[in-house]
């Protein structure tokens, strides 16, 4: 049984025993009418580090010193400025080093991907995905059929969850892909779904995918830097991400792409190429002839945007730091509490008409929570935002929350409690 409190000292008191709780101090927190916001929006823009600021200056102080020398005789010479984020991303989503790259945006990197890993033949070119993904997902894979002259509803199956439910079951996911075993080409899923927070079996799902002969990628966006991930072991065939949620580098800031061991020295993949993807060694000749770097790195296109990336590093350099295994491990304990918190103030009124549509097996969730707000949802929401919650709000009626375990603390999640209680009433 639940040994949580809804008392502010309990709060506090979990606060004083915290072993990241010195991480809070690492940000800033948006105020709201002179008062710190209870800030649940971790997972749509992260807050920005206050050390963020300094690797910007660095790479400003650079570019005013050498110009463009500064590609090779900054402090960290620009030419190479991607390698070292490679190490630190990589650990975060279970990866070898080859495996990973910084570069571009995510839905950049989900098309690039695409371009080498959906295949389509005659036969098999069907591609499987959640239903109600994340719209830009939803454009990019539609648009990557009809790229090919298929027709969306035709090449592309939703699995959606049963009628009366909100998650989708692993069970059905599996009968999906066996019952199309011959057609489909790609399975392309958000590892975390945006709306409900659910986590898929990214391990379950890549082995039947395989088993079929189809090619497995994951959006990672809402799953990066949330929870634990062993891409590489899972045996995932290729995974994209933003940085600017979980992982708190910047508004807009750069994507990861991860591409499997198994297809790091493969010439034979199409690829639509730029010549930072092109062998380091003869760059520069500016000779014809694309030879891809082997791994990841033979993806990227473009010399870096290096003070986007310097945010990135910045971050990395926490998530270094603190691990993700520490992060995950109070992720989990600072959402139970927030989900406790949520059924004691709806037990406590009559008025209260919501539920956690969010997986309750910590296992299948990270950080968010999903409230399903029936009746007066939008207006529950503005109220809240009124007394200093920012959330987020997502048609048709779902507040998402997430409580970011870096810097929010138990007596946010506690505030929140309070706060949503007076927003009922
Ligand atoms: C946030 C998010 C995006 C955003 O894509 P950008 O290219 O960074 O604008 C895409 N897909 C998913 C699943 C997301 O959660």
């Amino acid at each position: 049984m639940s040994t949580y409190k809804n008392q502010l000292s309990f709060a506090q008191e979990k606060d004083q025993n915290d072993p990241l709780r010195k991480y809070r101090e690492e940000f800033y927190f948006p105020t709201f009418h002179e008062k710190e916001v209870v800030y649940f929006t971790g997972n749509s823009l992260g807050l920005q580090p206050k050390r963020t600021q300094s690797y910007i200056q660095k790479e400003l102080d650079d570019w005013a010193k050498w110009g463009v020398e500064g590609h090779f005789h900054a402090n960290n010479p620009w030419f190479s400025y991607h390698e070292l984020l490679t190490s630190k991303a990589a650990k975060v989503v279970g990866a070898l080093d080859k495996e990973v790259v910084i570069t571009h945006s995510l839905t950049t990197n989900l098309h690039l991907l695409m371009v080498s890993f959906y295949r389509p033949t005659k036969k098999r070119y069907k591609i499987l995905c959640e239903a109600k993904a994340f719209p830009s997902d939803q454009y990019a894979l539609e648009s990557q059929v009809k790229f090919h002259g298929y027709e969306p509803d035709d090449a592309i199956i939703e699995i959606a969850p049963r009628a009366g439910e909100h998650l989708i079951r692993l069970e059905d996911i599996l009968t999906t892909i066996e019952r199309n075993k011959d057609e489909i080409s790609l399975i392309m899923i958000g590892g975390m779904n945006y709306y409900t927070g659910q986590l898929f079996d990214m391990k379950t799902i890549t082995e039947a995918g395989h088993k079929i002969g189809a090619i497995v990628g994951f959006d990672l966006a809402h799953a990066a830097g949330n929870v634990e991930l062993n891409l590489h072991d899972w045996g995932v065939d290729f995974a994209a991400w933003c940085t600017y949620k979980y992982m708190n580098s910047s508004p807009g800031g750069v994507s990861g792409m991860f591409v499997h061991e198994r297809h790091a020295n493969d010439a034979s993949l199409p690829r639509f190429a730029g010549w930072w993807g092109h062998n380091k060694d003869v760059r520069f000749k500016m000779e014809k002839g694309f030879v891809p770097m082997e791994g990841a790195e033979g993806w990227q296109l473009s010399n870096a945007p290096i003070l986007g990336m310097a945010a990135h590093l910045a971050s990395l350099d926490i998530f270094d730091e603190v691990g993700m295994k520490a992060i995950s491990k109070k992720r989990n304990d600072l959402t139970a509490y927030l989900e406790f918190i949520i059924e004691e103030v709806s037990k406590a009124s009559s008025k209260a008409e919501f539920e956690i549509i969010t997986p309750s097996n910590p296992d299948e969730r990270g950080a968010q929570l999903s409230i399903l707000a029936h009746g007066q949802g939008k207006a529950l929401f503005d109220i809240m935002s009124e007394l200093g919650v920012v959330a987020d709000w997502r048609e048709p009626n779902v507040i998402r929350i997430a409580p970011a375990p870096l810097y929010n603390s138990y007596e946010d999640v506690w505030r929140f409690g309070q706060i949503l209680a007076e927003a009922i009433q």
